[in-house]
């Protein structure tokens, strides 16, 4: 049977998902009859709510996450081998109002304000009510707020969980409405729509200087990581890019910090003077980023930096044991589907197979660049001799074949599903020789993977909706 389950794998990875999350709701319904108790009333409140967001990572992703840490880092993850093992386990249904793949904005929506909302909305039901937002619930109780993220910080998922907007796109509205809710912390890329057009960086049409509003409300601003390392401030702005922040096989570790690195410090900052607790969102968007470009290398990477995090987090949560961490995504992206291959075209047979293990780890461990960065060095009319020079220099032990290369300088589509030319075509390189096969260059609807450790921590458990993370989050930092 093994051979057939292998043969349909997206099938199997769902199927074993829903095991267990089943094996989850049969837990939590012997707990209540061995309480007693309605779920309902058996809920602890925590003072302190972290919510872990690693965008586009669904079970597939996580399990990467596991086994390429352990044999690539010799680290346990600790999102998969503390939260989800010991912690409870859900799945979440992830479609919006108006189709059944989501966005980032319509996911995040519904998961921040319990209410489906259309793709591209940020908070907005498709009737055209603003809902209320997790940070704005959280911040009407006296709580403090943080929002940190990878990618800029008024991008669909820290925005969803605090703003509103019909569009996501509507960058410079999303950064004026967190200079009107003074989130105590916010971190991430996107310093242009904080700044005038004209100035460097800047791309604000309104010729407005975001940055001297917050500092003038009491804020201190960081743009590097020594900046971060050395804050000591209370109430925290730190822009570190322009855009987003890069991954991390490229990113200068002197301007950008990690994300545990952001983790730590706006627990720091978030934890003074906080005597009604504090709800934090803290983003990996890499992971999403990756998934798009089907760059395997890079999401590991991430998943990586991700799981670093979440070690901050836990051991926050060992000092101050009345702290939930909530470890999340919102959607899959990429179609991400490692599996076997054949070697070469020469033969179907399966001994000209193979099955992807360590070795082919390894290579994916050998790569020493996003394949977002080669496309950039590319450009939109690429050279066979940059390319090549390219794929020899960051690339080791791998080779593109003539059909790869021929579309990557024709810059043409693997198919109508892949939009990212250069980098699926090298995505679709690595595959071949390593098994981790792409079927996308969007968004699917696997369910999304929920994990939560700490008081409240059992409202997560089962298969349930987007929508009910929400209204759970929302019962939780009200303390009903
Ligand atoms: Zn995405």
């Amino acid at each position: 049977m093994r051979y057939f389950d292998l043969a349909l794998i997206p099938t199997a990875l769902v199927r074993r998902a829903l095991a267990v999350a089943f094996a989850g709701v049969v837990l939590a319904l012997a707990s209540c009859a061995s309480t007693g108790d309605s779920p309902a009333k058996a809920v602890q409140q925590p003072k302190n709510i972290i919510i872990m967001f690693a965008d586009g990572a669904t079970s597939t992703q996580w399990d990467f996450g596991r086994y390429s840490s352990k044999v690539l880092r010799n680290q346990p993850f600790v999102t998969t081998d503390v939260v989800f093992k010991e912690g409870s386990l859900g799945l979440l249904s992830t479609h919006p109002s108006d189709a059944y793949v989501v966005d980032s904005a319509a996911a995040g929506s519904a998961m921040s304000t319990g209410f489906k909302v259309n793709n591209a909305a940020i908070a907005i039901t498709r009737d055209g009510k603003s809902v209320p937002t997790a940070m704005e619930v959280a911040k009407a109780k006296g709580k403090r707020i943080g929002l940190v993220t990878t990618a800029t910080v008024y991008d669909a998922t820290p925005a969803a969980f605090s703003l509103h907007a019909l569009s996501r796109r509507d960058s410079q509205g999303l950064v004026d409405q967190y200079l009107a809710l003074e989130p105590d912390v916010l971190m991430g890329g996107g310093a242009d729509y904080f700044l005038p057009a004209g100035t460097p960086g800047g791309k604000r049409k309104d010729g407005k200087d975001i940055i001297a509003a917050f500092r003038a409300k009491g804020y201190q601003v960081v743009r590097n990581s020594g900046e971060l390392k050395a804050a000591t401030g209370a109430k925290l702005l730190g822009l570190f890019t322009d855009g987003d922040m890069d991954f991390e096989l490229d990113r200068d570790p002197a301007n950008e910090p990690t994300t545990a690195e952001m983790a730590a410090a706006a627990l720091r900052a978030l934890s003074r003077d906080s005597p009604n607790g504090f709800v934090l969102l803290i983003e990996n968007e890499n992971t999403d980023t990756a998934g798009h470009a089907n760059d395997a290398a890079s999401l590991m990477h991430a998943l990586w930096a991700f799981d670093d995090a979440v070690k901050v987090a836990l051991e926050f949560q060992r000092r101050t044991p009345d702290t939930l961490v909530i470890i999340t995504g919102d959607h899959e992206t990429g179609g991400f589907s490692p599996t076997y291959a054949l070697k070469d075209l020469s033969t179907l047979s399966s001994r000209n197979r193979f099955y992807s293990g360590d070795d082919h780890l390894r290579m994916l461990g050998r790569i020493t660049t996003s394949l977002n960065a080669v496309n950039e060095k590319l450009g939109k009319k690429p050279s066979g001799a940059v390319l090549d020079g390219l794929i020899a220099q960051h690339f080791p032990g791998f080779r593109l074949d003539p059909d790869l290369r021929e579309m990557i300088l024709k810059q043409q589509t693997l198919e109508r599903n892949f939009s990212y030319l250069t980098q699926n075509l090298l995505g679709r390189m690595v595959a071949r020789q390593t098994g981790y096969y792409w079927g996308t260059s969007g968004h699917t609807p696997e369910p999304a993977v929920v994990g939560a450790i700490g008081p409240g921590a059992q409202l997560f458990r089962g298969y349930q909706d987007n929508t009910d993370f929400g209204k759970h989050l929302h019962r939780l930092i009200q303390g009903k």
